[in-house]
């Protein structure tokens, strides 16, 4: 399959010069990651490229994009039109759905140019004319690198291979996810040839909490509810509590997955009001045969993975912890 998938990009590729690198909103290090690394490796290649982000990352992955011009469509609309208007072809990665691009989604389809996805979600949408969809590989990043091996490992050097690192390592739950697999720890065995300092990757990542941030967490530690009976944990991170500790975009990342730490518990959920969107932003968590993606698209407007998955919800608060304790019991079957 990568085979088959690298030679057609290979083709499609002759003769292109432009090329857009468009990850989801609100990107995680997945996203930036495979952008990122793409984006050196179409340069090696003796391709233009642009990162076109819907908007800008959370701060704690700034280190990800600051040596280089990327821009952000929220930010900069008008250079982003005229950054898709030279462009000839859409590199479209980390995502499947148009929605998760946000306003972005309507200047591509303006933009009327051929798209190649590369993503790990279920069930994609089709807006791409070349796609590799694996969802059962556990990063963009990871299919990403097989496909720029087969290409041409050479110039896999390690920067390339720190981006790579990067998604690999956060959207397996550092190694931990059920798809982490023999052949990701083989990629991480080649990523360390090329040089990658993991410990420094690991440290810019994780250990980079504001004061705030961390006192943030303890409220919603504290604030966890349990359905014992269900293995049910979720808490609730309301306005004032963000407010309280001056929250940045990005200062929840990881919160909902502390509920999966007690015992018995295989369902973990936390909902942050978003008082600029107007919603309520909704994580699942979940372990084993839990499909909390089937979950969230049942009841949440979302999706993602079977054991990590988003959504939202227009209601209050109120009515939206109501809905979910009497909707995760009917989906468990209690
Ligand atoms: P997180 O909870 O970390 O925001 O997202 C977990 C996973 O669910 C990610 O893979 C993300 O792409 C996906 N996801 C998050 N929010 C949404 C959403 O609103 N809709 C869909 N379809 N997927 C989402
Ligand atoms: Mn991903």
């Amino acid at each position: 399959m990568y085979l088959n998938f690298s030679q057609k990009l290979n083709e499609t590729l002759d003769g292109i010069n432009n090329c857009a690198i468009i990850p989801h909103k609100n990107p995680d290090a997945d996203a930036l990651g495979s952008s990122m690394a793409l984006y050196l490796f179409l340069i090696k290649l003796g391709k233009k490229a642009k990162v076109i982000l819907p908007n800008s990352p959370p701060n704690y992955l700034k280190w990800m994009i600051e040596k280089y011009d990327v821009i952000s469509h929220e930010n900069n609309p008008e250079e982003t039109k005229k950054h898709l208007l030279n462009s000839e072809i859409i590199f479209a990665l980390d995502f499947n759905s148009l929605k998760r691009i946000g306003m972005l989604s309507k200047e591509i389809h303006n933009a009327k140019l051929p798209i190649i996805m590369i993503d790990h979600h279920e069930t994609p949408e089709n807006f791409s004319k070349l796609f590799l969809s694996k969802p059962e590989i556990g990063s963009t990043c990871e299919i990403l690198f097989n496909i720029m091996k087969l290409i041409n490992n050479e110039f896999i050097d390690k920067e390339i291979a720190t981006y790579i690192y990067s998604g690999i390592l956060t959207d397996t739950g550092s190694f931990r996810y059920p798809l982490t697999s023999g052949k990701t720890h083989n990629i991480i065995s080649e990523l360390f040839k090329k040089g990658v300092n993991h410990t420094d990757i690991h440290e810019k990542i994780y250990d980079n909490y504001s004061f705030n941030r961390t006192h943030l967490l303890g409220v919603a530690l504290q604030k966890l509810r349990l359905i014992s009976d269900l293995g049910v944990a979720y808490t609730i991170l309301s306005k004032d509590n963000l407010e309280k500790y001056n929250y940045k975009k990005g200062d929840t990342e990881g919160f909902v997955n502390f509920g999966l730490r007690i015992k018995g518990v295989c369902v973990s959920v936390i909902f942050i009001e978003n008082s600029e969107e107007n919603i309520i932003k909704i994580s699942f968590r979940s372990k084993d045969k839990i499909d909390v993606n089937k979950f969230a698209k049942k009841y949440f407007n979302g999706g993602g993975h079977k054991n990590a998955s988003g959504g939202f919800s227009n209601d209050s608060m109120i009515e939206t912890e109501n809905k979910f304790v009497s909707s995760i019991k009917e989906f468990l079957g209690a």
